[in-house]
């Protein structure tokens, strides 16, 4: 079959590679119909994770099941489904707790598995013509409708993006009413937004600096900031204290609750310097959100930050280590919750608001392409040129007019 292979960095290249087999009674094959490339895929294709010689990315799956080990029994042949980054077992402890982003079975090296993905054990990536699914009872998500549908690729986006995004509200603790400043409006920062306002948020401000993702972000009904023009914190702050209804709100003292109340980090530690957009500043938005975020409020990073960073800009950074504002973080009362999602917590529910009209993810995805595009569309996603923001695959075509 043919898949999209790491060469070095900066190169990928569409190569035949042998099908996958059942290896356990416990696997399925799933032939892909859609593979999403990711923002998290760009680390890997840049070089900056150790081991990915070889590797086959992609961890956003979806397709048709074509067989099954003998030991799969809700899932059958024929079955269209979607499956989350995650590889995990459904039984360990933290498997049976809800936990699948620390499964403590599937990766020998470490507590979460994952397709295709550097540090997260030996299962291939699916941007390719099929993918092994180990635990296939508990990780096919079991979806309705015919490949090609409507919902194709907003069924795709439940393998990660969709409930990355939400994970950061939950993390963020965005509840009816609240006020959310989310950082970075790429796809998973948009998804938070969008997830903060299905969850009743009253006013969510978007931050990023390139001015289609913030139109984006007016569009599904949030605030846009852009960073060119000033301290993002600042602007907020600015904004809602001369907001006469916000102000006219307010008892005496109030107005020290000038920031948001949730703030929710989608960049990671490749955020670019306001100062210098040709520069990493790796603390640059944990210090924003710091500022932004009010006495007792709470935040959410599900931007990637890496223990083993081999392009960092100096020794800590190579180590994952950076300098926090802890005590104003101590002082402010803040809590942070932190890492990878634990998406099969989410996927079922956000598939049936989906399928019930009340979801519809895709407005994120900006170019469909067949495999044999894939390695010029990794150099245009990873420049963020001609507008490539969320790329997927469908293997099966072999040209897309
Ligand atoms: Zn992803
Ligand atoms: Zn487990």
């Amino acid at each position: 079959m043919r898949a999209i292979v790491y060469k070095k960095p900066n190169r990928v290249a569409v190569e035949t590679v042998p099908d996958p087999e059942l290896e356990l009674p416990t696997d399925a094959i799933v032939r892909i119909t859609s593979a999403g490339i990711c923002g998290s895929d760009l680390h890997m294709y840049e070089g900056r994770t150790p081991d990915s010689d070889g590797m086959r990315f992609g961890h956003e799956n979806m397709g048709v099941v074509e067989s099954i080990g003998t030991a799969v029994l809700n899932i059958k042949v024929g079955d269209r489904v979607v499956m989350p980054f995650n590889v995990a077992c459904g039984s360990c402890f933290n498997c049976a707790r809800g936990y699948t982003n620390a499964c403590l079975v599937v990766n020998p090296d470490g507590v979460s598995g994952g397709y295709g993905y550097s540090g997260m054990g030996p299962y291939a990536g699916g941007q390719a013509e099929r993918l092994r699914v180990p635990f296939a009872d508990f990780n096919c998500l079991k979806l309705p409708g015919q490949p090609g549908d409507d919902f194709e690729d907003d069924f795709l986006l439940l393998s990660d993006v969709f409930p990355t995004g939400y994970h950061a509200a939950v993390l963020a603790g965005v509840e009816p009413g609240d006020s959310v400043a989310v950082f970075g409006a790429g796809p998973v920062g948009l998804l938070a937004a969008y997830s903060s306002l299905l969850r009743g948020a009253a006013e969510v401000y978007v931050v990023d600096g390139i001015r289609e993702r913030l139109a984006r972000a007016q569009e599904i009904g949030a605030i846009p900031i852009d960073y060119n023009r000033g301290e993002p914190c600042k602007q907020i702050q600015k904004m809602r204290s001369e907001n006469h209804f916000i102000q006219g709100a307010q008892r005496p003292g109030e107005n020290k609750m000038s920031g948001v109340m949730c703030g929710i980090d989608a960049v990671g530690y490749q955020a670019r310097s306001f100062d210098d957009p040709k520069q990493e500043n790796p603390i640059q938005v944990i210090e924003e959100l710091v500022h932004v975020v009010n006495p007792t409020g709470r935040i959410g990073i599900v931007g990637v930050y890496f223990a083993e960073d081999p392009g960092g800009a100096d020794k800590s950074a190579k180590h994952g280590q950076f300098r926090l504002p802890l005590g104003d973080i101590f002082e402010k009362g803040l809590t942070i919750g932190t890492g990878q999602t634990p998406v099969k917590k989410y996927n079922a529910y956000l598939r049936d608001l989906i399928i019930a009209g009340r979801a519809k993810p895709s407005f994120i995805v900006s170019h469909r392409l067949t495999l044999e595009e894939a390695p010029a569309a990794y150099e245009k996603f990873d420049q963020r040129s001609d507008g490539y923001t969320k790329v997927i695959l469908k293997p099966e075509v072999s040209s897309i007019s």
